[in-house]
């Protein structure tokens, strides 16, 4: 099986991308919907084709990508009956089973964090992604969304810690950057339900945790009951003037055969040294150049009518170069992809 463990650092959040290492059919859990490009980029360049978008619970600390995922790649949003939330395409209860191969994902209810929450694991019982029911040496608070530290301690007791104790525990979010924990440590260390805790030991602790207000709640709650689902921003998906994919190193790139289609559309900045442009690669007419040593200084000559499209040797310096460009608050910009050495092997 394929497996990725991504990060949002504004919200602390733990994305999953599960995927059968064959048929490289395969699932996201807990998008985050800032982090759209870069997760969608991950999923591209694996060669995944993503056929289901999962949700552990109604999140109050983030918006969901599983709209703009199903938008852009057709995969299902997944959420549970118990949820409250609309526009779903498929809603699960306790025992449902999530079909990707050796990703496939069995549902256990694990209510009290919210009414809504579940477990995803693993058919050999080997993983298990357990939102914000519990945490790494945590559990998910329980005073608001209604939520209900009696039931949390059951969920846990009952359909989490009776995973065999070397199941690898997944959480939504750490925020001390831990990434992972076992069943068997958990039972042992967590400082709220493990040990000898009872179940009022367990609620007294949580009772009493005193935590303010999610600052997101009054956004992420209502969009998240509707999947995530907004009304079409301009550049809600990216840029529009042209092919521009997103690699998840970050660069926006564009095919160089769609570049020397529409020439005119876009400038050409060239940011080699100026003895390579003399050389056998040659330089692609009607481009402008400045070195990228010396663009920073010089940014202010680059014209804003069109969209740029940098060029190098080989894609590297230009990716610098465009990333200098967005700081300066050029918006369409996106980088040659194999640079001229990609032109000149495409015979443009
Ligand atoms: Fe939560």
């Amino acid at each position: 099986m394929l497996f990725r463990q991504l990060f949002d650092p504004v919200s602390c959040t733990y994305t999953y991308l599960l995927a059968d290492a064959s048929t490289r059919r395969g699932l996201l859990i807990d998008t985050v919907f800032e982090q759209f490009d870069r997760d969608r980029a991950l999923v591209h360049e694996l060669g995944v084709t993503l056929t289901h978008t999962l949700e552990t619970h109604v999140h109050a600390d983030h918006v969901t990508a599983a709209w703009r995922f199903h938008r852009a790649l057709g995969s299902k949003s997944v959420l549970s009956r118990r949820s409250g939330a609309t526009g779903a395409d498929v809603y699960v209860d306790d025992g449902d089973v999530i079909e990707a191969g050796t990703a496939t994902l069995i549902v256990r209810s694990t209510p009290g964090h919210t009414d809504g929450c579940v477990t995803y694991v693993t058919r050999d019982l080997r993983m298990a992604f357990t939102g914000d029911a519990l945490l790494i040496r945590s559990a998910g608070r329980t005073d608001f969304q209604q939520g209900s530290a009696h039931e949390l301690y059951r969920s846990i007791k009952e359909r989490i810690f009776t995973l065999p104790d070397e199941c690898l525990l997944y959480p939504a979010h750490d925020y001390a950057g831990r990434t992972v924990t076992t069943v068997g440590e958990e039972k042992r260390w967590n400082p709220r339900i493990g040990g000898e805790a009872s179940e009022s030991d367990f609620t007294g602790y949580m009772d009493n945790l005193g935590l303010p207000h999610p600052k997101q709640i009054d956004v992420a709650v209502p969009a998240n009951l509707v999947c995530g689902k907004r009304e079409t921003t301009a550049r809600a998906d990216g840029p529009t003037w042209g092919p521009v994919v997103h690699t998840f190193s970050g660069v926006n790139e564009i095919d160089p055969v769609w570049v020397s289609e529409h020439r005119a559309a876009v400038t050409i900045l060239d940011v080699r040294e100026p003895v390579e442009l003399g050389g056998d690669l040659g330089r692609v007419e009607g481009s402008i150049h400045i070195p990228l040593g010396e663009l920073r200084a010089r940014v202010a000559e680059v014209p804003r009518d069109k969209p740029i499209v940098c060029v190098c040797r080989s894609g590297r310096r230009s990716a610098q170069a465009c990333a200098i460009l967005e700081k300066a608050g050029v918006q369409d910009v996106a980088n040659s992809a194999g640079g001229m050495l990609r032109w000149r092997a495409l015979g443009l």
